[in-house]
């Protein structure tokens, strides 16, 4: 059933009032996107138009998007760089935005090896809770019922640091979590969390974890839902399920809560939920959890009445599908919405349709949204694309124009048209640019993976020994996953060649070579385990080249894949293998920036 077709047909469908209107809404926009467009651009450059940013293009008052687009350029976050940094060390003049910067959102986009830090204004935070205000009315269409249970989502805050000039600078979850808006919300039947806000907000993510499961245990049979932002948080809960839950049933059986919790605010909430002991389910946890080979569909054994996992696995989280399929048993997983720090662009109206068909509809009020085509080198003439205008399966890269002081920016997330709703165009996430490896919110690119690879290789150095050729792989069947990075190795003396403790100190250097999302995800959040490199035998780069070439490459233009994920090359270079090292230690990391 369609959004429209449930407005339509009552009799099919009666939604609530108050989704009747959500959906109104999306019809509203969905059929109106150049106007609403149209109508945002000129809302943004009137607002801003004394900005000095803008005022540096000299558009004259005019706030049509022919002029804008004459004139002002279309920038990467590197561009931008000087003016946010302005901000950031407390310049309050209207630099980008004629509204106030609240706060900074850290993206998990990187340059020069730091998150990039989004401005944003107070009203930002509305226009987030007005998409997340569509999701459920649209997930009410395919799915009823789910005002009579709850939802078990994990859901974390993460470090927030100040910058020079007295702004938080925080990721967007963290700070809509710490609102007013998500920590007062309205009781609402179908958004009821298993999690206490307490919990969600507790700092320390493995308090926070752990009384998050233990409430998703203790109220296993209402969990109507499962899910974490993205894959990858989803099973990093599993793994700590599998870590912890002798812990948990103990909890459970003495109806007490494990010292190890100390979060005076959790302990205050949880005196309400774990009142009693509970004998049966400590034994039902304990004879699922504790049969060592059978963690197969793990989740509707201990949660039989899920409908539907909560989590994004478009884009770099695809790579989580069949573990999440495993430990599930197949349960569908709803990927409903497409955010970023700079912006919240869009959901999905069929929620429930396979990971494959995930599309996107991007809502117009959101923001002035430009396309540029993929493929394409941009250059000062280039032809953006509006959104109403793109075109059924091409791929564009998207620009953004945002009420806090972005213009025609470019997001680095390439998008492929596969169709239109009204007359709103809906998207396929096809990849962000230039991310090589990935395993949660840590993107690292080619030139970061290289550099990281010749600052480990230094440490081969007094013994003459040379990294002759690398790539990568995103291990994601471990949990937490980890980098691999095959190495093959020109040894000068092959009496002496480097040991394990030579080979340690390079899996930890090239750690902190990385950038500091991954070393963040290392230290902080635990999200990432211990790189790992891999020595391969000699030859081996020749042979990968060989293969490729005998499917097809040009030898003239081979290159080396700096990543890799094909099985028949996998098994290649597992195949070759001659060592494999493990970081030893945890590189460095601090909340605060590198100056
Ligand atoms: P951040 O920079 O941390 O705000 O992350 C935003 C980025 O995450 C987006 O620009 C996308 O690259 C990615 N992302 C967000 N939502 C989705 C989604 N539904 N599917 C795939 N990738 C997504």
């Amino acid at each position: 059933m369609t959004v429209d077709s449930a407005l339509r047909s009552p009799m099919m469908h009666s939604p609530s009032t108050k989704d009747v209107k959500a959906l109104r809404f999306i019809e509203e926009m969905t059929r109106n996107v150049d106007f609403v467009q149209k109508k945002v651009i000129r809302e943004i450059l009137s607002r801003n138009s004394d900005t000095e940013y803008l005022k540096r293009f000299g558009l004259k008052g005019f706030t049509d998007r022919k002029t804008f687009k004459n004139k002002v350029p279309v920038v990467t976050y590197d561009d931008l760089k000087p003016e946010i940094q302005r901000i950031a060390n407390g310049d309050r003049s209207m630099i980008l935005s004629s509204y106030p910067i609240t706060e900074f959102l850290t993206s998990s986009g990187t340059s020069a090896g730091e998150r990039k830090l989004m401005p944003t204004i107070d009203e930002d935070m509305d226009r987030r809770q007005l998409l997340y205000s569509l999701l459920m009315p649209v997930m009410n269409l395919y799915v009823p019922g789910l005002d009579k249970g709850k939802a078990l989502y994990f859901l974390f805050v993460k470090t927030e640091s100040k910058t020079p000039g007295g702004l938080p600078a925080r990721p967007v979850l963290t700070s809509y979590y710490k609102s007013e808006q998500f920590k007062r919300r309205p009781y609402d039947p179908y958004n009821v969390y298993t999690s206490p806000n307490e919990a969600i907000l507790c700092p320390d993510s493995s308090q926070s974890m752990y009384t998050q499961m233990l409430c998703g245990l203790l109220m296993r049979h209402e969990v109507l839902r499962l899910g974490a932002v993205f894959a990858s948080g989803l099973l990093r809960a599993i793994g700590f399920l599998q870590t912890n839950w002798k812990e948990l049933a103990d909890d459970i059986s003495t109806g007490t809560l494990s010292s190890r919790i100390s979060d005076p605010a959790i302990k205050e909430s949880m005196s309400k939920i774990l009142t009693k002991p509970d004998q049966e389910l400590a034994d039902f946890i304990t004879s699922v959890c504790g049969q060592d080979n059978s963690w197969e569909g793990i989740i509707t054994k201990i949660w039989p009445n899920t409908k539907y996992l909560d989590v994004i696995v478009t884009g770099a989280m695809a790579q989580y599908i069949p573990m999440l399929e495993y430990y599930s048993g197949g349960l569908p997983m709803a990927c409903t919405m497409y955010a970023s720090s700079e912006s919240y662009f869009g959901i999905n109206l069929k929620p429930m349709c396979k990971p494959s068909e995930v599309s996107y509809t991007i809502m117009p009020n959101m923001a002035y949204f430009e396309f540029l085509p993929h493929h394409e080198v941009p250059t000062e003439k280039s032809e953006l694309v509006e959104l109403a205008d793109v075109e059924v399966g091409k791929e564009y890269e998207l620009v953004i124009t945002t009420y806090a002081g972005l213009n025609r920016y470019r997001v680095g997330d390439i998008l492929q048209v596969t169709g239109f709703y009204n007359s709103a165009p809906q998207f396929k996430f096809v990849r962000r640019k230039n991310v090589l490896l990935s395993i949660e919110s840590d993107k690292t690119d080619e030139a970061e993976l290289q550099s990281a690879v010749e600052n480990a290789s230094l440490l081969l150095g007094e013994q003459g020994t040379r990294v002759i050729e690398y790539t990568s792989y995103a291990e994601t069947k471990t949990i937490p996953g980890h980098y691999v990075i095959y190495w093959e190795l020109l040894v000068k003396d092959q009496t002496n060649p480097p040991n394990d403790e030579v080979m340690a100190r390079c899996c930890l250097e090239m750690e902190e070579s990385l950038n500091s999302v991954y070393r963040q995800s290392r230290v902080a959040d635990k999200s990432i385990g211990p790189l790992e490199i891999r020595v391969v035998k000699n030859g081996t780069f020749e042979e990968l080249m060989d293969y490729a070439i005998s499917r097809g490459a040009s030898i003239n233009q081979y290159k080396v894949p700096r990543c890799v994920s094909f099985t028949p090359i996998m098994e290649l270079l597992d195949s070759r293998v001659v060592s494999t090292h493990f970081s030893p230690a945890l590189p460095h990391w601090s909340p605060e920036r590198r100056r």
